[in-house]
């Protein structure tokens, strides 16, 4: 963990993009509240096969306007490269400044047609590069469990490097519940020599079901002690929430105590959850002191 320790602490949230008036009520209150904690930024995702494209645009522009730097999704997968060149311009031009740049999953039903012009993100990075300079600082994704699609570990190691090299400024993981995953993962991006931010992403446990749904799909695996403890709360949503809280605080703390420059927020547009985690971990200290400073 030695490498992350040098790189200053960032912290910030994950929204969608609303699908309806409601939804876009619910994100402004969202923002809102999380904007009190003042954190680096915001950051908006991208549907699969370019489904929010306009959701996503609209949305990123908006709220960096309110002040807080927002920073969209972007992926390359059934796209192609005139699509992203005017996303790219349209989001200089709003005064974007970040992206997080990624592959995307494809679209179920379209095999492999639906990739597009790039394959990988590490070709997205080049693009991006290639097309806007130094412009944007990019993100891209890491996934300390590595990824479900990935011939091996090695291999996705390799393939992280290629995005590093292609270009990117910092990473932000998949979310996982098990520490030692992430410090395995550093450990040896730090013998591979790649030397850039890993910023844990989290995900609060709010809806446990929900959770252990989409962990299947992503590849993020849910430890038997929390699903065993999960289960024998049954119907019991006040004691899962709270359960859920201390599981996530108490792994934020090992991570940051550790060393881990920072915390990205998935908040699936709910506030609350993740400023308690952030509570009770007592960052609003560190902000506010840096604010001052
Ligand atoms: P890549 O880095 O391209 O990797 C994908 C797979 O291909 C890996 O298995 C890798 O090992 C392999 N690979 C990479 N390069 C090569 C190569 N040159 N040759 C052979 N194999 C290679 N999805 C969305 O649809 N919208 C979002 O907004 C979104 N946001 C995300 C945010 C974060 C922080 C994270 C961690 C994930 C997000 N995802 C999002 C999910 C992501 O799109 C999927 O996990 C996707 O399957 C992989 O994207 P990637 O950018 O990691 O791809």
């Amino acid at each position: 963990m030695k490498s992350q320790k040098q790189f200053k602490r960032r912290f910030s949230f994950e929204f969608f993009p609303p699908k309806s008036d409601k939804g876009a009520e619910t994100l402004h209150q969202t923002r809102d509240k999380l904007a009190t904690l003042n954190p680096e930024f915001f950051s908006v995702t991208f549907g699969a096969g370019g489904s929010t494209r306009e959701g996503t645009k609209n949305t990123v522009i908006e709220l960096n306007q309110k002040g807080i730097s927002t920073a969209p999704h972007l992926s390359c997968v059934g796209s192609d490269k005139a699509i992203i060149s005017d996303l790219l311009d349209a989001y200089k031009e709003g005064g974007v400044e970040r992206i997080v740049a990624l592959r995307g999953d494809i679209p179920s039903g379209m095999g492999n047609t639906g990739y597009g012009e790039m394959r990988y993100a590490n070709e997205l990075v080049e693009y991006i590069r290639e097309h806007s300079g130094d412009h944007f600082s990019l993100e891209v994704a890491a996934y300390p469990e590595f990824h479900p699609q990935a011939q091996s570990a090695e291999a996705d190691l390799m393939n992280f490097k290629r995005k590093v090299e292609a270009g990117a400024n910092s990473a932000i993981t998949q979310y996982f519940f098990n520490v030692e995953s992430y410090f395995h993962f550093i450990d040896r991006l730090e013998k591979m020599g790649v030397d850039i931010p890993v910023v844990p992403g989290i995900m609060p446990i709010v809806n446990f079901q929900k959770v252990v749904q989409f962990s299947e799909m992503c590849g993020a695996d849910v430890p038997r002690w929390i699903r065993k403890q999960m289960e024998a709360y049954g119907d019991d949503t006040d004691s899962i929430k709270k359960f859920g809280e201390e599981v996530v605080t108490r792994m934020c703390e090992q991570l940051l105590d550790a060393g881990a420059p920072g915390l990205h927020f998935y908040t699936l547009n709910q506030a609350d959850p993740s400023m308690r985690i952030w509570k009770n971990l007592g960052l609003d200290n560190e902000v506010q002191e840096k604010i001052a400073f």
